[in-house]
């Protein structure tokens, strides 16, 4: 079974976020970038479902600028088997990236895709789901346990309350929650073995996409700064200013 994982490079989590004096967007320039988080996890259930010997080739994808070659490095590092860019300097929005992964899969068939639930940078959440939508697949999102036996998926998600359970005929499309695994250790070397992994270059004009941005941004500001916080005598006081001044009671 093969399996195809989305791999997004995105602002490092442990990075202050700031924003472009003009409101423009993020400021990206000189700023540690990293694999997104949940497509980490992804990548790692897609290489323990290959050493389980339940998938055969584990094949990681990412769009983007040419330095995503670093972050299908370090898939490949944690034991993905062969990458594949889709190089593009275009701003990439959810809806062309998965029309890109569209005609990938279209191309690799693959039986098994695996997205993160979200980029920590959009938040957007809607690639894995556009996919599926595209063809016509299964979806299971925000899977916190996959079990895949005999052409079907059993996916448990987290849900306000509880645990749902789904089965899914494969192929299907499953996007990763955080409490799905913990990603291994990458090591050394598995990082000089990664060196050596075939890393295919593909653009969207070779794969017929059109990946025109749909929205424009208008503006992006950072959230307004906390105000200083100030000590209390006692509860009395506390339960007053909090009813009478910030007015929460
Ligand atoms: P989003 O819909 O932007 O929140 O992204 C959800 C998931 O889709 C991410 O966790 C990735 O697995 C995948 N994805 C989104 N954008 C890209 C991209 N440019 N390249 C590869 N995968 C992506």
């Amino acid at each position: 079974m093969k399996i195809l994982v989305t791999v997004k490079r995105v602002l490092d989590y442990n990075v202050k976020v700031r924003v472009n004096p003009d409101g423009s967007g993020v400021d990206l320039a000189n700023v540690k970038m990293s694999m997104n988080p949940f497509d980490e996890i992804a990548v790692e259930e897609a290489v323990r479902l290959k050493e389980a010997g339940i998938g055969s080739e584990v094949v990681v994808v990412s769009c983007g600028v040419a330095k995503c070659q670093e972050t299908l490095r370090t898939a490949l590092a944690i034991g993905a088997d062969r990458a594949i860019l889709v190089e593009t300097d275009v701003e990439l929005q959810p809806l062309a990236v998965a029309k890109l992964l569209k005609a990938l899969v279209v191309k690799e068939d693959p039986q098994l895709v695996f997205c993160g639930k979200q980029a920590i940078d959009d938040d957007a959440n809607q690639t894995g789901q556009m996919l599926a939508a595209l063809m016509g697949w299964p979806q299971a999102t925000f899977a916190s346990k996959v079990v895949v036996d005999d052409n079907v998926a059993t996916v448990t998600r987290e849900i306000d309350g509880g645990l749902e359970t789904l089965e899914l005929p494969l192929p299907a499309v499953i996007t990763t929650d955080l409490r799905l695994n913990e990603p291994r250790y990458v090591t050394l070397p598995n990082i000089m073995k990664a060196k050596k992994k075939p890393l295919q270059t593909l653009t969207p004009e070779s794969l017929d996409v059109d990946v025109t941005p749909r929205l424009d941004t208008l503006t992006v500001v950072e959230p307004a700064r906390r105000a200083a916080g100030v000590r209390v005598a006692d509860v009395k006081q506390l339960i007053d200013r909090l009813k009478n001044e910030a007015k929460v009671i």
